[in-house]
């Protein structure tokens, strides 16, 4: 199914839709199409990949879960402590949960197996290993979401998102 990128107004993501909706709000004049593969549709539309809303959206914030996925996701699935990046990794809480670290996402960090274990249930700093990252929240959920597409299969669309580093 071709995922299209829905731009706010102010060119800002604002979500995915499939490329008949978008054509719909295309054909509508509530949205322009900004990018488009060379694949005739529908008369004479092409696919369109990036749309933009002609009318500006109010998104509220939406917290993002932290769960193992997220984390590794956001760590763009690298060990923070020796930056080997591979699919099998854990989660370590930087400040462990017997000496007071909570499930937070300043305190939570992607590790590979080997690491993990040889930090085992100390601090990094007693365990004498340095963090590449200051871990925070991901930004906004939306951003984050389509972080996931563009690494997958819409690299085109990765203009359109700012703040986000694809090659980290
Ligand atoms: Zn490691």
């Amino acid at each position: 199914m071709t995922k299209v990128l829905v731009l706010n107004a102010s060119y800002e993501p604002l979500n995915t839709c499939s490329w008949r909706r978008a054509i719909v709000l295309v054909l509508k004049g509530k949205a322009e199409q900004l990018e488009c593969e060379n694949k005739i549709i529908y008369s004479s539309h092409y696919l369109p990949t990036v749309i933009r809303l002609r009318n500006f959206v109010k998104i509220p914030y939406k917290e993002i879960n932290l769960s193992r996925k997220n984390v590794l996701h956001r760590d763009n699935y690298t060990c923070q402590y020796c930056g080997v990046h591979k699919k099998d990794l854990t989660v370590d809480h930087i400040i462990p949960k017997s000496k007071g670290g909570k499930d937070t996402w300043d305190n939570v960090i992607t590790a590979c197996l080997k690491c993990n274990v040889s930090k085992g249930n100390k601090t990094p700093k007693e365990a004498n290993m340095q963090l590449r990252i200051s871990p925070r929240r991901p930004q906004s959920q939306i951003e984050f979401e389509i972080s996931k597409f563009v690494m997958i299969n819409k690299p085109v669309w990765s203009k359109y998102i700012v703040n986000i580093d694809f090659n980290a």
